[in-house]
């Protein structure tokens, strides 16, 4: 989509610290980081957000979770784990629309989320 950043750092038409990229999903260190690990894992296909889903996207949004899972595997991170998290909805706190879930770790997590 023209206008969307998430678009742009997948096109390379804005710098992004690309950690993982294959045909369907992308994933970038997190410009603000909240945890020493902070990445993004976006599909490429643009949504907004996951409510936008369609019929035939579930692979593609289920590839997220494995590159998720390569990810962690690659920093080590099967023991301390991480926490996987999307936010839906201005409401939830998303700010740029195009789905992405965040992959955090590397200190303490409190639950509930703020
Ligand atoms: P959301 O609030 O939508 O769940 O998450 C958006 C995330 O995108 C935030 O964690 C924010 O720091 C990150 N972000 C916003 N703009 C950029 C950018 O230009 N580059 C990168 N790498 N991350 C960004």
């Amino acid at each position: 989509m023209k206008n969307c950043l998430f678009c742009k750092i997948s096109n390379g038409d804005v710098p992004g610290d690309k950690v993982y990229e294959d045909d369907s999903v992308f994933a970038f260190n997190d410009i603000n980081p909240q945890a020493p690990t902070h990445i993004l894992i976006c599909p490429k296909k643009h949504l907004s957000t996951i409510m936008d889903m369609e019929s035939g996207d579930e692979a593609m949004i289920g590839s997220i979770v494995s590159v998720a899972n390569q990810i962690a595997a690659e920093k080590g991170l099967e023991k301390s784990g991480f926490r996987l998290v999307l936010n839906c909805g201005s409401g939830a706190g998303q700010s740029v629309f195009h789905v992405h879930f965040h992959l955090l770790a590397g200190r303490p997590m409190q639950w509930p989320p703020g």
